[in-house]
């Protein structure tokens, strides 16, 4: 079957896939509480990049994910798809820019219905979006088993049968399944042992390279997307703290919550220059509550009286280095 194609860009430069302006994604959990999971995002991603996005639990980086591919409605904001205003898109490019952008889940063992044949599960999306039937979906199930560095014959057994690492190839799978361009990966190697880490972030850097894909790679901390990121975005309490390309952050972090992630990193080379390591302070604030003026104050240690009154804005302060702290204003 023929598959057709998102239109090409109008509004964002050719090099944009996706861009976010000003999204906010708020939970109401009781009267008068809500949570500002993600609080005024404003983000490019390029056509074939891989954006990491770091945080610590409460972050709100998987709730942007979710919202990024509508598995939740924004609370505000814009996003452009391809150029196109997602909200104006009709129902047939809409259904187009889903199909085109997959999630790859943290768990792989919750995210795969037990009681589904792993060749359902692969074609689940095949089968939505109508993209192929009888033999050639079949065919189609055991190419793409092998292409994740499984055997066609895996197609009849149910998750249970497989390791954690190769249900999350399952997973890869399935979102491959229907020929996304952007894939968000949620913290798709937290969950598996480390030794097993490697080869799942191996294979989808072959995946990038042979399919033009283009990546939100979620992780909880700096080190696991170090290497295979081309730009980094810091997330703290629903806010964008620090953006900047993998090299200039690890380089020269700007932001004291970077610096203090950053310091947590073990060093790995024998004879490399060891950094001081900053501990922070207690736990993230409840972000039902958040602190006034910069989130981080309660916990930076270089905050001003400034910091409590005003949110620091999100700004250049180097080429392509985002930051948002009083000390660079
Ligand atoms: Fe620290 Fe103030 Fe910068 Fe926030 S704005 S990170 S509290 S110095």
């Amino acid at each position: 079957m023929t598959e057709a194609t998102i239109k090409e860009p109008k509004a964002t430069a050719a090099d944009t896939l996706l861009k976010i302006e000003n999204l906010k994604k708020y939970f109401t959990i009781q009267k008068d509480k809500t949570v500002k999971s993600v609080d005024d995002i404003s983000i490019e991603i390029k056509r074939g990049e891989t954006f990491g996005l770091v945080g610590e639990s409460g972050s709100g980086k998987s709730t942007l994910g979710k919202t990024i591919v509508g598995l939740q409605d924004p609370t505000e904001g814009t996003m452009f798809y391809n150029g196109v205003d997602l909200s104006t898109m009709d129902r047939k490019d809409k259904a187009l820019a889903n199909r085109e952008m997959q999630i790859i889940f943290q768990d792989p063992h919750a995210s795969l219905n037990p009681r589904m044949r792993v060749g359902d599960i692969i074609a689940e999306g095949i089968d939505a979006h109508r993209l192929a039937r009888g033999q050639e979906r079949q065919n189609r199930v055991y190419d793409l088993l092998e292409r994740v560095g499984l055997r066609p014959e895996h197609a009849r057994r149910y998750p249970h049968e497989f390791s954690g690492g190769q249900r999350q190839r399952i997973g890869i799978a399935r979102a491959l399944a229907v020929n996304p361009k952007f894939i968000v990966a949620d913290e798709p190697i937290s969950a598996l042992d480390v030794s097993i880490q490697a080869q799942v972030i191996n294979l989808m850097e072959d995946l990038k390279e042979q399919e033009g894909l283009t990546y939100l790679f979620i992780a909880h901390d700096l080190g696991m997307v170090k290497h295979i990121s081309d730009r980094i975005g810091v997330m703290y309490l629903g806010k964008m703290m620090e953006l900047a390309s993998s090299n200039d952050l690890f380089a020269e972090p700007l932001h004291p919550y970077t610096q203090a992630l950053m310091s947590a990193i073990p060093v790995a080379k024998p004879g490399a220059a060891k950094r001081e390591r900053i501990v922070l302070q207690g736990d993230p604030p409840s972000p039902v509550n958040p602190p006034s003026g910069c989130r981080f104050r309660t916990r930076c240690p270089h905050a001003m009286s400034i910091c409590a009154e005003i949110i620091p804005d999100f700004r250049e302060v180097k080429k392509d280095h985002f930051v948002a702290c009083h000390l660079y204003n």
